[in-house]
């Protein structure tokens, strides 16, 4: 009885490391191929500056604009444009890969997280305004404090705002509220956009992650950092993401946090 027992146990045992053994192989064939794909996305949005910028220099030599100061001006300001773009895309990797070393120091302050979305939905007008959407701040009568990182907050919310854009139609409507629950802060992005699989709701905010569709919505460019980004720093403010999300209905991230508290 006990030998049965043992070769039962020793069984089940192979049995579940194989198990393991293969779901690790799995993910991290997953996790390769993510990080394929981010490295030939990363690489198609960095050309694509760069080519703009070496065809307007080399316009500008060919050309003699020098002598049509107009045109020159023109030049200069779409090659201005396409660096900062350059620019802030370095800067997206730079910082994620220095979360993911837990380099990144995190400056706490006291400060209204009210007035650091207005900030945010101002920055991002033009945005708005190019895709005739609506992008809306519900009002509320008292701030709500938080103890965080601001500029990595703001970022956050810049994330979330940029999205919810980003992947919804023009003509859409972006939903910004904060509400109170059990000494928590939530804070809710909300669009009407082409909404998040079930299946997918929970891997988005894994690093590198896609979705691909043969939507046109789906294959707007971005590289799969965002909303890790957004987690990562969510998580080392004590708080946590959570995604209600319908296809065809739209998506609702919401970011929940610890509200500060006087004693
Ligand atoms: P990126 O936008 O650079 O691809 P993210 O990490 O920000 O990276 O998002 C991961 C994926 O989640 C996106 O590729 C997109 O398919 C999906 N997604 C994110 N936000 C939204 C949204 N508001 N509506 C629909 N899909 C979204």
């Amino acid at each position: 009885r006990y030998y049965l027992i043992s070769s039962f146990l020793m069984l089940a045992l192979t049995a579940a490391a194989f198990y393991l053994l293969i779901r690790l192989m799995k993910n991290q064939q997953l996790y390769a191929q993510a990080r394929m794909s981010f490295t030939s996305n990363m690489t198609h949005e960095l050309q694509t500056p760069i080519s703009t910028i070496a065809v307007a220099l080399e316009s500008i030599s060919k050309y003699h604009l020098i002598d049509e100061p107009e045109k020159l001006q023109n030049y200069i300001n779409i090659s201005r444009h396409e660096l900062q773009r350059l620019q802030a895309m370095i800067e997206k990797v730079l910082k994620q890969e220095q979360m993911d070393l837990g380099k990144t120091n995190l400056q706490f302050t006291l400060f209204d997280i009210q007035s650091v979305l207005k900030q945010v939905i101002f920055s991002m007008d033009i945005q708005v305004r190019e895709k005739n959407s609506q992008l809306i701040l519900v009002p509320s009568d008292e701030p709500y404090f938080i103890k965080g990182d601001a500029m990595h907050i703001a970022n956050v919310c810049y994330n979330l705002i940029d999205n919810a854009l980003k992947y919804s139609p023009a003509h859409s409507k972006i939903e910004v509220s904060c509400s109170i629950a059990d000494g928590e802060l939530t804070i809710s992005f909300k669009d009407n956009g082409p909404g998040i699989k079930e299946i997918y709701q929970q891997q988005v905010f894994e690093r590198f992650f896609r979705i691909f569709s043969q939507d046109n919505i789906h294959n707007v460019k971005g590289s799969g950092l965002g909303l890790h980004y957004v987690k990562q720093v969510v998580e080392l403010h004590g708080g946590r993401v959570a995604l209600q999300s319908k296809i065809g209905k739209g998506s609702n991230f919401m970011i929940i946090l610890p509200l500060y508290e006087e004693n």
